[in-house]
């Protein structure tokens, strides 16, 4: 791995500079390498990015398998995110989707074939011919390997570009001076030390933060360190209100079981045996969009229909030939084997909601700028791309496969935008202030005494957060959140680190991350709280109707001092008028 060097010197210049080694991230980088010297900076192994954990597909109206066009494909995504997507974003991203796959097969992915060597395609929950007539074969696949096979590829022509990697490597400040961001400040985990990356540019492309909650499908990585730094850099972050829960976690752990699996033939069973999904959305039952398969579970266990009492239904895949089921889901088949110690061929698997996707974060313009308020004003030099972003492409609920395609498009875009902005931008040069802020976070904690530990108190945000925040939320209950929040917050302050040593810290690191998701928690509930009906995944039990006259509009939250301001984007609509979501 040529591209993996050893830093010589603790201060770097690159004309850009990358946070995070995901889809969005390497695809960036392919982007700006034209233009520059590229830095990846990733706090893992570059190919252990939750991208790799990505199973069932990537969206793109090929059309191989049937008929199907990028207009439907609009459509879905526009009715699938409850009409608060941004309808420009969504257009140019199903418009150019058709060509990423094709650009990514170029590239080495090994999609699955079709008998006639085509890509092939299966079903995903939302995804429809006809404008929501029947479900439609969309989902270009690599097995259940899809993110892995895409972040191989990725990777591999990063390294040909001469991209440089910096794995192991902690981001603690993303600098911005006077509208302008000069780059970051890191600290490498194998020694300990703090390096500081001037960058002419700067991309974040850190992923999700899942981990906010009890349970989820996401990695231990995902903990939304950048978007806790840029918010309290002053940059706002939108619609932090919609965190999807992904209807099919393995019950008990989270792990996820893909779409994939319903799109394969799978069903949904509840304890008296029904097939319930028929009742919620009679046209494509299985395969409806997550935020309605979700919440339909839960009701279905909260009405006693849960299997044997029990608070878990069980996902069916005895219909689906077993010689399918190998060929095309195999991971699935073997997880499911390894944690339950089930065979999916012959008996059903009980399955539970599992927190999965953002579909809020960062504000950027379709190029990957990022906003620094709801007029549409840019941080000089910043940008970003993937889940961390919020273009807004999946507005209240993203639809299955719509996340891979949104990380290569728009990683891409920003990429090329990062090209036409070097043209004219001046070398950065960071103040020392910002290395001696980081540092001065690393050394307190390394320093104070205090009688809170990280686990426990993660623990707690989790579960709390589980409770209130998850598919069902109300007022009384956000509120008395908030004021658990502050009371954490208030013992992360006495909060110490068993081990004082500088290699390999992981304790302290840990730290520094629930310190971030201490601070995102507090922006989802207040989010949540301000946004009072219910759209996509945001079902507050107090305001159950959709209310298109008050809230057809973006939240940009604000940190002011201790406090949080909000403010509100309209949505745009190009094309289709929002109307009542059947399926
Ligand atoms: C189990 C699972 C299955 C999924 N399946 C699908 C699917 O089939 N189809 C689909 O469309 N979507 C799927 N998704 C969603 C999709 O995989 C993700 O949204 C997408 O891969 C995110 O890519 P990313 O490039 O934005 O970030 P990630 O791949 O999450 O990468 C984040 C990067 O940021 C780095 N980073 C973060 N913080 C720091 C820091 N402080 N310092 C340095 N580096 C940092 C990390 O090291 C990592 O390299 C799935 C998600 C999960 C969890």
């Amino acid at each position: 791995m040529h591209g993996a060097c050893r830093p010589s010197s603790m201060t770097h210049y690159f004309d850009t500079v990358i946070i995070g080694s995901g889809l969005a991230g390497l695809r960036a980088a392919i982007a700006a390498s034209r233009h520059g010297s590229v830095g990846v900076l990733t706090k893992l192994y570059p190919t252990r990015s939750h991208s790799t954990a990505a199973q069932g597909g990537i969206a793109a109206a090929l059309g191989n398998e049937e008929p199907d066009s990028p207009e439907w494909h609009f459509y879905d995504t526009v009715k699938g995110s409850d009409y608060l997507g941004d309808q420009d974003a969504i257009e140019v991203m199903c418009g150019d989707a058709v060509r990423t796959v094709v650009e990514l097969e170029h590239m080495g992915v090994p999609f699955s074939r079709t008998g006639e060597g085509r890509i092939a395609q299966r079903r995903f929950g939302g995804h429809t011919k006809g404008f929501g007539a029947a479900p439609v074969r969309r989902a270009c696949y690599s097995a259940d390997r899809t993110g892995h096979a895409i972040l191989f590829a990725l990777y591999e022509q990063s390294e040909l570009q001469g991209v440089r990697f910096f794995p192991e490597f902690h981001v603690l400040e993303i600098v911005i001076q006077e509208g302008r961001c000069l780059g970051v400040v890191a600290l490498e985990i194998e020694t300990g030390e703090i390096h500081r990356f001037n960058a002419r540019a700067t991309l974040v492309a850190s992923g999700g933060f899942g981990r906010l909650f009890k349970t989820t499908s996401n990695a231990l990585a995902s903990t939304g360190d950048c978007l806790s730094i840029l918010f309290n850099a002053g940059v706002p972050l939108e619609d932090m209100e919609f965190f999807q829960f992904h209807p099919t976690g393995l019950y008990g752990l989270g792990i996820l079981v893909t779409e994939g699996a319903r799109g394969e033939g799978g069903v949904l069973v509840n304890g008296r045996g029904e097939r319930f999904m028929e009742r919620y959305a009679p046209v494509i039952k299985d395969l409806a969009p997550r935020d309605l398969v979700a919440r339909a579970i839960m009701i279905e266990i909260r009405e006693g229909r849960g299997v044997e009492g029990k608070d878990y239904v069980h996902l069916d895949l005895r219909g689906i030939d077993r010689r399918v089921l190998m060929e095309r889901l195999p991971e699935i088949v073997t997880f499911i084997n390894t944690y339950l110690g089930i065979d999916p061929s012959e008996s059903p698997v009980p399955v539970l909601p599992t927190a999965h996707y953002a579909m809020g974060g960062i504000p950027t313009d379709m190029d990957g700028r990022v906003l620094i308020d709801e007029g549409g004003a840019v941080v000089e030099g910043l940008f970003a791309a993937g889940e961390c972003a919020c273009v807004s492409v999946h507005g209240a609920n993203r639809l299955g496969c719509n996340s891979l395609l949104d990380t290569v498009v728009f990683g891409r875009r920003a990429g090329r935008t990062i090209g036409g902005f070097l043209k004219t931008a001046e070398r950065a040069e960071m103040p020392g202030g910002a290395v001696e802020r980081a540092r001065d976070v690393v050394e307190s904690l390394l320093a104070r005494g205090g009688e809170e530990r990280v686990g426990a108190l993660r623990k707690e945000l989790q579960e709390a957060m589980m409770q209130r925040c998850s598919l069902f939320r109300d007022e009384q209950g956000l509120k008395g959140l908030l004021q658990r929040i502050r009371q954490l917050k208030e013992r992360a302050g006495r909060m110490a680190v068993d081990d004082r040593g500088r290699r390999f810290n992981t304790e302290l690191l840990e730290a520094v991350e629930f310190g971030h998701l201490l601070n995102l928690a507090e922006v989802v509930a207040l989010s949540a709280l301000q946004r009072r009906e219910s759209r996509g995944v945001h079902y507050r039990e107090d305001f159950p109707e959709r209310d298109d006259t008050d809230w057809l509009k973006h939240t940009f939250a604000f940190r002011r001092g201790e406090g949080i301001e909000f403010r509100y984007r309209p949505v745009t609509i190009t094309r289709f008028q929002p109307l009542e979501r059947r399926y």
